[in-house]
């Protein structure tokens, strides 16, 4: 749009340089304000008093902020401040980002700078820039960028400070506290960006849910059965469940009292679990449909434990397999399908023995099938009730198996309990 033409008339209606009126006019339909409404808020920057104070763009609602704008000003409430160290170009950068809130929502930022700002403070942000951030608008808080303490404090519906439940927490989430139990840890060896790193995994766990974590910067706080304050971490997406980010900017406090947690995990109908994109933790009841190839007495690679066929492990090459038990069947809720995959110990209770009993059975029937076979039978037709950790990829959805059970709520075998009654 030619700006020119309005900025050169308003410049001289309102007896004031061009070049100023044109930089307000840019930065205001810059942000989408309309022609007429930008020459409205100018002409009051000049009128009136006369007084020409009032140098800053007028504030823009969070909710008007869309990608593609630029220069916007905005006065918000600082929700949530999180510290990491990124890879920019090349460079290690250390950012700040989170969410901004004010009476008409939040939006997420990233600052490439320390401006000092804390949660909670009120702020007027000027002259920064919007970008696309999965889907939805960032404010980016750049060297241009100027942040001064509002001169009232900023209203939002946003909680100020971080604190979340477990269940609360979604891929995305920068500078949030937790206090959890921690229930599983291990240390592991990485090929990090310099070199062979450790870092500790495992599970975190309180009231509402249980979900995998990384601390990235293993603090010795993070031990197995200790809770703990955790504050400052990132959430990301891993196998389309959350995933909770501990960094060498997170403080982990020990807690006195051990944090409850919760033993049941949400149950749901496997469209829905399906529909998630991946849940670390979640109880189904469902129908096993078939047990699959590749189930009931199998061989796996000892560099890797991938399962394999003749010896040849497609990573490691021909090595010597190792005897296991294992079991892919088919769940059927009515919703859905998806794969279970049971692993050694709760196949042995299915079948109802070892893998020295699996081979003799093998050995006496000089089939390997034959193993998947009396599990085929136990299996196949009855209602189970699963709960295990539901990744979706691009090979399907599978469900790898905690616990199993069968199912004594179920209609048919309830049906069929009271008919053999009857018979009987
Ligand atoms: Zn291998």
């Amino acid at each position: 749009m030619d700006v020119d033409t309005p900025a050169e008339e308003l410049a001289s209606a309102l007896g004031v340089d061009k070049q100023e009126v044109k930089e307000d006019l840019e930065s205001l339909l810059g942000y989408s304000v309309p022609l007429e409404e930008a020459k409205q808020s100018i002409r009051r920057k000049h009128g009136g008093e006369g007084g020409s104070d009032a140098a800053q763009p007028e504030s823009v609602a969070l909710d008007e902020i869309a990608p593609g704008q630029s220069n916007v000003t905005a006065s918000v409430r600082v929700v949530t401040v999180g510290t990491r160290t990124i890879q920019y170009q090349g460079d290690e950068q250390t950012i700040r980002e989170g969410r901004f809130g004010d009476e008409t929502g939040t939006i997420s930022y990233t600052a490439w700078q320390d401006f000092g700002f804390e949660a909670g403070d009120s702020l007027v942000v000027g002259n920064a820039g919007v970008r696309e951030w999965e889907g939805e608008p960032e404010l980016n808080l750049g060297s241009s960028t100027s942040v001064a303490m509002a001169e009232e404090p900023v209203e939002t519906a946003a909680e100020i400070g971080g604190d979340s439940d477990l269940i609360e927490l979604s891929p995305g989430d920068r500078g949030r506290n937790i206090e959890a139990q921690i229930q599983e840890v291990e240390t592991r060896t990485i090929d990090g960006r310099n070199g062979e790193t450790e870092i500790l995994s495992g599970v975190v766990a309180d009231e509402t849910a249980r979900l995998p974590f990384t601390d990235w910067d293993p603090h010795p706080e993070v031990d197995a059965g200790a809770s703990c304050r955790i504050e400052d971490v990132y959430v990301r997406e891993y196998r389309g469940s959350p995933s909770i980010n501990i960094s060498a900017f997170s403080a982990v406090t020990p807690l006195a009292e051990s944090v409850a947690v919760t033993d049941d995990a949400p149950q749901l109908p496997l469209a829905e679990a399906v529909d998630s994109g991946g849940l670390f933790d979640v109880a189904v009841v469902a129908n096993i449909l078939e047990v699959r190839d590749g189930s009931g007495l199998i061989e796996r690679c000892p560099e890797c434990g991938r399962a394999i066929q003749n010896d040849q492990c497609r990573v490691h090459g021909t090595v010597n397999g190792e005897d296991d038990l294992r079991i892919k069947a088919i769940l059927d809720d009515g919703t859905a399908t998806v794969t279970a995959i049971i692993g050694s110990e709760l196949t042995e209770e299915i079948y109802g023995g070892d893998v020295a009993d699996a081979k003799e059975a093998a050995r006496e029937a000089m089939d390997k099938a034959v193993v998947a076979e009396t599990i085929r039978e136990e299996l196949v037709g009855g209602s189970y009730r699963v709960r295990g950790s539901l990744s979706i990829d691009e090979y399907g959805a599978n469900l790898t198996v905690a616990d199993f059970a069968g199912d004594d709520t179920d209609p048919v075998a309830r049906a069929q309990a009271v008919l053999a009654e009857v018979d009987g």
